[in-house]
């Protein structure tokens, strides 16, 4: 019997390794730029968490880990998403 395999990513802010599914993923991708959730290119995972957030806006974690420039929009849909994930849905994102 072979066991599902767990996917570990560490996470850009605080560097604890989790589950990727326990994880927000956020790519560069080539086309579209900065998505989340989805896209090809490189990526950088973080805990659903606002000090995670937070601490990555502050500290600039994706910017370094995507190499790129990445607006404060991004970190403020990843906030959205926090609150999907908490509660049951109150808005669509
Ligand atoms: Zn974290």
């Amino acid at each position: 019997m072979s066991q599902a395999s767990t996917v570990l990513r560490r996470c850009v802010s605080c560097r604890k390794v989790l589950d990727r599914q326990q994880l927000l993923k956020v790519t560069r991708d080539h086309q579209e730029g900065i998505v989340l959730q989805g896209g090809m290119g490189r990526s950088a995972y973080i805990c659903p968490s606002e000090a995670c957030l937070e601490d990555a806006w502050r500290r600039k974690r994706l910017q370094k880990a995507l190499r790129c420039n990445v607006e404060f929009k991004v970190i403020d849909a990843l906030q959205k998403q926090l609150n999907t994930c908490n509660d049951s849905y109150i808005e669509a994102i």
